[in-house]
C-alpha cells in the first residue's frame, strides 16, 4: 500500500517549506497532517482528527476553514511559527486528476504585512546579517512601509556592536549567513536574551554577483554607486539575501521596496541595551510597557507614521551640530505657534497609514476602503501647505512650499472609486458611476431588470387575482413566481413549473427566463469589468508609489516635529543650546518623566554645571530615597532629548555633544529582574570602561553594591579614578553612591566634586527636601534615619560607636576598618553562640551552610530556594 496521490502532492509540497507549518488548501478548508497537526490542534487548541493516507496508519490532520484562516495565522505566528499558504491553483470541479496546488506565500513574525501583529507606532522589521572576518553586514527592511535600511560594523567589537544595533532596531526575525550561525552564543542571546526567530539561510543567497543584480533590480539603478552601497560588499550580501528571502515566501513583486538608505552606525549615539534599558526609552524595566518611559512622554504624535518616525529619533540620538540645530529650529518654528497648532493636528488627524497602505497597495491585498484612505490622506496635502503658508514659517516653507500634492493621485481616485464603496472588492458598486461607460451600461442593464421584475409581479397579481404572488431570487435557483398552496388552482397556463415546496409551489416564465439571463449576464459581467478596473486604478498608483512614499514620510517627519513642540509647550521646555565644547550645563532641570507621573508642581528642579574643568565628576551622595537615581538618570534624559532636537525640561541648557551614554546600575539595586548578577554587573561596568571617551556622559548608580563592603569600595574607587583620568578617559560622570569613603576623592582630584539631596528632620518624621546641594551627606545620617524608624536606643547608640571607632585613628580608612570590626565582630558572634548552647550538629551544619553560601553568585531566586531547603532542615528536626 502507497500514500495516496493527494498525500504525496502534500509531502512534496511540504519539502519546499521544511521549517513552517503547511495549511494545504482542501475545498473550503485549509488542512494541517502529521507533526504540523499535533503542533497546531494544540497550539490553536482544534480538534485533532485522522485521514487516510494510504498507509495502514491515519495521517493526524487538523484544519481551520479558510474564511477564518487568518486569526489562526495570526496566532501561529505569534507563538513564533511560520505558516506556508497553499492554495488550488485551478477549480477542482474542472481539474483533471489532482488538482494543481502551490504554496502563495509564507508568513513569519518578519514578514507580517498587515492585520492585528502590527503594532501601528513600531516599525516591523526583519533583519539580515552577512558576517565574513571581522566585519558583519545587516540589511533590515519593514515589509509593511517598505522602510529598508543597510550598515556595515567592524573593528574589535564586533559582536557587541551587533547586539547594540539589533537592540536598537528590534528586529523580530533575522537571517544568518552560515558563518555567523556557527557562533551559538550569539544566535542563543539573539533568541533568548531578545526573543528573535532567527534563521541560518544558506550560503548561496549571500552571493556576491547574484546579491548585487537583485539590489539594482528592486531599486531600478545600474550600478551599487547609485545605492551609496559600492565597496561595501558585506552589506550588499546581507541586503542581497534579505530580497531573496522575500522572493520565496512573498511570491511577488513589491514595488513599494524601492528605496534603500545606507548609513553608517557612528553617525548616530550608540546607545548599548543596559543604558536604553535604564533610562526607559522605550518601554518601563518594570513592566515593559511604553506607559512610563521618555517615548510616552514625548509620543503626542498624531499618525501611525509619525510614531515611528519619532521612535527612530529617539532611537538613534544624533551627533552632529548641524543636523541637532536643523531639527530643533523645525521644533521651535512650530512651538512658536502655539495657537495654531490645533490646526495643524486637525490637518494630521486626516492622514491615515499612509505607508502602509501603500504597502497594501503594493502587496495586492489593498481594498476600496484603502484607496478611499489614500484618497482622504492626499487632499490633507494641500491643507498642510496652506498650514505652513499661515504661519509663515521660512524653515518649512523652503521644503513644503512647492512640495508634490499628489493631484492626480487624487483625481484618479475620485473619478474611479465610488464614494460609499464597501470593504470587499466581491460586494459591487465600488467604481464610480461615470468612470466607465461598460460599466455604466451593464449597471443600466440590471437596473432596468430589476425595475422590469418589480413591475412583474404587480403585473402578474392584477392578471392572476393572487394578492399573495411574489417574485422573488434566490442563487440556487434564480427568479421565480411563488404561488401558496391555497392560490394553486388560480395559477395560469404559461406558468412553467420551477420546484415544490410544502406549501407552495415556484414556476418561471420564458420571459421571466430571458430577462434573469440577461440580469445575470450583466452582473456577472460587472463584477469582472469591477474587479478589472480596480486592478487598473491600482497599478496605475503603484506606477506612483515613489511619490506617494515620499509625501508620506515627509508627513511623519513634521508629525514627529508637531509632536516634540506639542511636548515642549505643554511641558515649558526650553530650546538648549548646543555646543561642541565639553560642558554640560542645565539650569533648574527636571526629569520628564518623573514630573509627568507625580505632577510638575510637585517636582524639584535641580540643575548640573559640567564645564570640562573645574567639574568633570559629580560624587553624589545621600541616603534612601533621597532622589539620586531620579538625578543622575534625569541629566542623562536631558542630554540624550537635545541630541534627538527635542526642547528640554529646564530653564536654560548649554548641551556639549556626547557621543555615547552609558548607564549601569548596580546588580544589588537592580533586584527587580531577577537576572542581573554581580558578574553581569562587571561586565557591563568594563564595557563602559573600554568604550568611553572623553565626550561621553557616564551614569553609574551604586554600583560595587553586589560585592562585599571592601571589595565594592574599591572597585568603585579605582573605576572613578580610570574614568576621571583625562589620559584615558576623562568622561563627564555622575557617580551616586552610598559608599561614602568615595568622598575623599574630592580631595585627591581636582574635577571631582560631591554632591548630596538632603533631607530635613522633623518631629512629623523625615522629609524629603530633593534638592541637590555641594558638598557630600552627613555620614551619620543612616543613623539617625534608623532611630526616626524606632531603633531600640543600644542598637543606635552601638552603631554610633563603631562608626566613631571607624572614623578616628588611622589615616587610611582601610587599616581603621579592620581594627575596628575585629573585636566587634567576634564579640558579636561569642554572644550568640553562648545563648544557644544546645545546638544539635544539624543546626551547626545549617549555620555552617549559610556561611558558605556565595550570595552575590545567587540569583533572587536561587536565594530563596537555599532558604527554603535550610528552613525544612531545621523543622525536619
Ligand atoms: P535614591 O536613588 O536616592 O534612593 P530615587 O531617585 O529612587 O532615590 O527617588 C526616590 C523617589 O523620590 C522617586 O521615586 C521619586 O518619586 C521621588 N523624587 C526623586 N527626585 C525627585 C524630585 N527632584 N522631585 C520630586 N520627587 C522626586
Ligand atoms: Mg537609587
Amino acid at each position: 500500500m502507497g500514500l495516496t496521490p493527494m498525500m504525496q502532492q502534500y509531502l512534496e509540497t511540504h519539502e519546499k517549506v521544511k521549517d513552517a507549518i503547511l495549511f494545504f488548501r482542501l475545498g473550503d478548508f485549509y488542512e494541517m497532517f502529521f507533526d504540523d497537526a499535533l503542533k497546531a490542534s494544540k497550539e490553536l487548541e482544534i480538534a485533532l482528527t485522522g485521514r487516510d493516507c494510504g498507509l495502514d496508519e491515519r495521517a493526524p490532520m487538523c484544519g481551520v476553514p479558510y474564511h477564518a484562516a487568518e486569526s489562526y495565522i495570526t496566532k501561529l505566528v505569534e507563538k513564533g511559527y511560520k505558516v506556508a499558504i497553499c492554495e488550488q491553483m485551478e477549480d477542482p470541479s474542472v481539474a483533471k486528476g489532482i488538482v494543481k496546488r502551490e504554496i502563495i506565500r509564507v508568513i513569519s513574525p518578519g514578514t507580517i504585512a498587515e492585520g492585528k501583529l502590527l503594532e501601528s507606532k513600531k516599525n516591523n522589521y526583519l533583519m539580515s546579517l552577512y558576517q565574513e572576518k571581522n566585519t558583519i553586514g545587516l540589511a533590515y527592511l519593514d515589509i509593511s512601509t517598505g522602510d529598508f535600511f543597510v550598515t556595515e560594523i567592524s573593528g574589535k567589537n564586533t559582536l557587541a556592536l551587533l547586539m547594540d544595533e539589533v537592540g536598537k532596531i528590534g528586529p523580530s526575525e533575522i537571517l544568518v549567513n552560515p558563518t555567523l550561525f556557527k557562533d551559538t552564543g550569539t544566535i542563543k542571546t539573539l533568541e533568548e536574551k531578545f526573543g528573535i526567530m532567527t534563521n541560518l539561510y544558506p550560503a548561496r543567497y549571500f552571493e556576491f554577483k547574484a546579491s548585487e543584480s537583485r539590489l539594482k533590480e528592486q531599486f531600478d539603478v545600474y550600478s551599487l554607486t547609485a545605492l551609496d552601497l559600492e565597496r561595501r560588499e558585506h552589506s550588499v550580501r546581507a541586503a542581497g539575501a534579505l530580497l531573496r528571502y522575500i522572493d520565496e515566501t512573498q511570491k511577488r513583486v513589491l514595488t513599494h521596496i524601492n528605496h534603500v538608505s545606507y548609513y553608517k552606525n557612528d553617525e548616530y549615539m550608540i546607545l548599548d541595551l543596559s543604558t536604553r534599558r535604564n533610562l526607559e526609552l522605550t518601554e518601563t524595566i518594570r513592566s515593559g510597557e511604553k506607559k512610563g518611559s521618555l517615548l510616552w512622554v514625548l509620543d503626542k504624535t498624531v499618525t501611525a507614521m509619525g510614531g515611528r518616525m519619532l521612535r527612530r529619533w529617539l532611537e538613534a540620538p544624533l551627533l552632529e551640530k548641524k543636523a541637532i540645530e536643523a531639527r530643533q529650529d523645525m521644533v521651535e518654528e512650530l512651538y512658536r505657534h502655539p495657537g495654531a497648532l490645533k490646526d495643524l493636528k486637525g490637518v494630521l488627524g486626516k492622514v491615515y497609514d499612509l505607508e502602509r497602505i501603500c504597502g497594501k497597495i503594493s502587496f495586492g491585498t489593498c481594498n476600496p476602503k484603502d484607496m478611499l484612505s489614500l484618497k482622504q490622506s492626499v487632499s490633507a496635502l494641500p491643507l498642510l501647505q496652506a498650514f505652513f503658508a499661515g504661519i509663515d514659517a521660512p524653515v518649512f516653507r523652503k521644503r513644503y512650499g512647492e512640495a508634490d500634492l499628489l493631484t492626480d493621485i487624487y483625481e484618479l481616485i475620485d473619478a474611479s472609486i465610488d464614494d460609499n464603496a464597501p470593504f470587499a472588492l466581491k460586494d459591487g458598486k465600488v467604481i464610480k458611476r461615470g468612470y466607465n461607460e461598460e460599466i455604466d451600461g451593464y449597471r443600466e442593464a440590471s437596473e432596468k431588470g430589476k425595475d422590469w421584475i418589480r413591475d412583474l409581479e404587480l403585473k402578474e397579481r392584477e392578471r392572476t387575482g393572487i394578492k399573495s404572488l411574489k417574485v422573488k431570487y434566490n442563487r440556487v435557483f434564480g427568479y421565480f413566481i411563488e404561488i401558496t398552496k391555497t392560490n394553486l388552482d388560480q395559477t395560469p397556463e404559461d406558468y412553467i413549473r420551477k420546484q415544490t415546496l410544502a406549501n407552495a409551489e415556484r414556476f418561471f416564465t420564458p420571459e421571466l427566463k430571458e430577462m434573469e439571463t440577461r440580469i445575470l449576464g450583466s452582473e456577472e459581467r460587472l463584477a469582472q469589468l469591477e474587479y478589472e478596473l480596480f486592478q487598473d486604478v491600482r497599478e496605475k498608483i503603484i506606477a506612483q508609489i515613489a511619490r506617494i512614499q515620499k509625501r508620506a514620510r515627509d508627513v511623519a517627519e513634521i508629525d514627529a516635529l508637531y509632536s516634540l513642540a506639542q511636548v515642549a509647550i505643554a511641558g515649558n521646555y526650553v530650546k538648549p543650546e548646543i555646543t561642541n565644547g565639553p560642558e554640560l550645563e542645565i539650569e533648574n532641570g527636571r526629569h520628564p518623566v518623573v514630573e509627568e507621573i507625580i505632577g510638575i508642581n510637585h517636582f524639584v528642579t535641580n540643575g548640573c554645571h559640567f564645564d570640562g574643568k573645574d567639574l568633570r565628576m559629580m560624587l553624589i551622595t545621600g541616603p534612601n530615597m533621597a532622589g539620586k537615581s531620579t538625578y543622575i538618570r534625569q541629566v542623562a534624559v536631558i542630554a540624550l532629548m537635545a541630541q534627538i532636537g527635542s526642547f528640554i525640561p529646564a530653564d536654560s541648557g548649554r548641551i556639549g555633544i556626547v557621543d555615547r551614554i552609558f548607564t549601569r546600575v548596580g546588580a544589588s539595586d537592580d533586584l527587580a529582574t531577577g537576572q542581573s548578577t554581580f558578574m553581569v554587573e562587571m561586565t557591563e561596568v568594563s564595557n563602559i570602561l573600554k568604550n568611553a571617551t572623553q565626550d561621553s556622559l557616564v551614569i553609574l548608580d551604586e554600583i560595587g553594591r553586589g560585592t562585599s563592603t571592601f571589595d565594592g569600595i574599591s572597585i568603585a574607587w579605582a573605576v572613578v579614578e580610570y574614568l576621571w583620568d583625562e589620559q584615558i578617559i576623562g568622561a563627564k560622570t555622575l557617580f551616586a553612591t552610598h559608599y561614602h569613603e568615595l568622598t575623599e576623592l574630592e580631595h585627591l582630584k581636582p574635577g571631582i566634586k560631591n554632591f548630596s539631596i538632603g533631607v530635613r528632620e522633623t518631629p512629623e518624621g523625615v522629609v524629603f527636601l530633593r534638592k541637590i546641594k555641594p558638598g557630600s551627606a552627613d555620614q551619620s545620617y543612616g543613623i539617625e534615619v534608623a532611630r526616626l524608624a524606632g531603633f531600640p536606643p543600644a542598637v543606635t547608640n552601638r552603631a554610633r560607636e563603631i562608626l566613631n571607632i571607624l572614623d578616628q585613628g588611622e589615616d587610611t580608612y582601610r587599616e581603621g576598618m579592620i581594627a575596628a570590626e575585629k573585636p566587634s565582630f567576634e564579640s558579636a558572634q561569642i554572644n550568640f553562640f553562648d545563648r544557644i548552647p544546645a545546638m544539635s550538629e544539624e543546626e551547626k551544619a545549617v549555620l555552617n551552610s549559610i556561611k558558605d553560601l556565595s550570595i552575590n553568585e545567587m540569583t533572587p531566586m536561587e536565594a530563596m530556594n537555599q532558604l527554603y531547603g535550610l528552613q525544612s532542615k531545621l523543622k525536619d528536626n
